[in-house]
């Protein structure tokens, strides 16, 4: 179905957003059901030659300690999710080329083998790359493209366009990826035709996922005194692509709960179907740090059985 964009903007702009809750409800539970889909995220690189304007994993931030995990420390902890119940890993990283198309590759191998499915988040890499891993067994592939305005995509990331964000996810989805992208809520001249922009593009693209979250300042950035963005409209986004697109997976996102618990527990009843569970190394936790959050580390069963429990509570079910 194609998406109006004049329907979003007045969408956005209704003075009482309480239906489109509701019908954004009623459409995940018609189209998804009433799962919660559990995932559990490796941050494996904390390197990244990139400067986000808003990511303090940027290069420029020289008081951040770097770490790289081992390719057998990586497929340890998998393992360890996976035998904790996790049935989806998502491998997460900064754009980090010191780990070669062979080596994710054999990343990939090892862990699909056990049974898992593999999600990576790597960045943008070249067509190969992504075919030899697809090959490889990876399932998914999540690419945020952030903003759908090419001059504030420029602007916030010093070097590069959207265009070629736009190419890497079209080459992803070509190879028959499940494809996630997503956007920030709370990015400069943000309007309500901005976020129709954002959507109407998660459509074009043909996502199979998508990540919408708040963005939340960052000491070390340069949007340090930029203010956070709103849960309400991060909320409204999650349900105006419930409802547009009603078989996307759409995760209430790490930093909506940064930002807003209530919030976050609310997502689940606008909208999404995906919780995103770091299982990162403790040791590493706190270095991975896009924006700033409050690092709770616990052991990884009792962590994925508390999380279920959490869902239970809301009427859902975990997987
Ligand atoms: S957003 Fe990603 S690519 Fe940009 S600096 Fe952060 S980790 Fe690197």
């Amino acid at each position: 179905m194609r998406v109006c964009r004049e329907e979003i903007i007045s969408a956005l702009n209704a003075p009482d957003f309480t239906e489109y809750f509701k019908k954004a409800d009623a459409m995940r539970r018609e189209a998804v059901g009433d799962i919660v889909h559990l995932r559990a995220i490796i941050e494996f690189s904390n390197h990244c030659f990139r400067n986000c304007a808003y990511c303090g994993l940027n290069c420029k931030n020289k008081s951040l300690k770097r770490y790289r995990m081992e390719p057998e420390e990586i497929i340890s902890c998998g393992k360890e999710a996976c035998s904790a119940g996790y049935k989806t890993l998502v491998l997460q990283s900064g754009e980090d080329k010191f780990y070669t198309k062979e080596i994710i590759g054999q990343i990939v191998q090892e862990l699909t083998s056990c049974g898992v499915t593999v999600t990576l988040s790597c960045g943008e890499r070249t067509d190969d790359e992504y075919a030899y891993w697809r090959d490889c067994g990876a399932k998914r592939y999540l690419l945020k493209h952030e903003t759908a305005d090419s001059n504030l995509y420029a602007d916030l990331h010093p070097g590069y366009t959207l265009s070629e964000r736009l190419s890497c996810l079209e080459a992803i989805k070509k190879l028959g990826y499940e494809t996630g992208s997503g956007f920030m809520i709370g990015l400069p001249g943000e309007c309500a035709e901005s976020i129709a922009d954002n959507i109407i593009l998660l459509d074009k693209l043909d996502c199979d996922m998508a990540g919408i979250g708040p963005f939340i300042p960052h000491p070390e950035t340069e949007m340090r005194n930029h203010k956070a963005g709103s849960v309400t409209i991060t909320q409204k986004a999650v349900s105006l692509i419930r409802i547009l697109r009603p078989h996307m997976n759409l995760p209430a996102t790490t930093a909506l709960g940064v930002r807003n618990k209530e919030a976050y527990t609310e997502a689940f009843s606008r909208g999404a179907n995906v919780l995103m569970k770091k299982v990162t190394p403790a040791k590493y936790r706190s270095l991975y740090e896009i924006y700033p959050t409050e690092i709770k580390i616990a052991d990884i069963r009792d962590e994925r059985a508390s999380l279920c429990e959490f869902i239970k509570s809301l009427g859902r079910i975990p997987e």
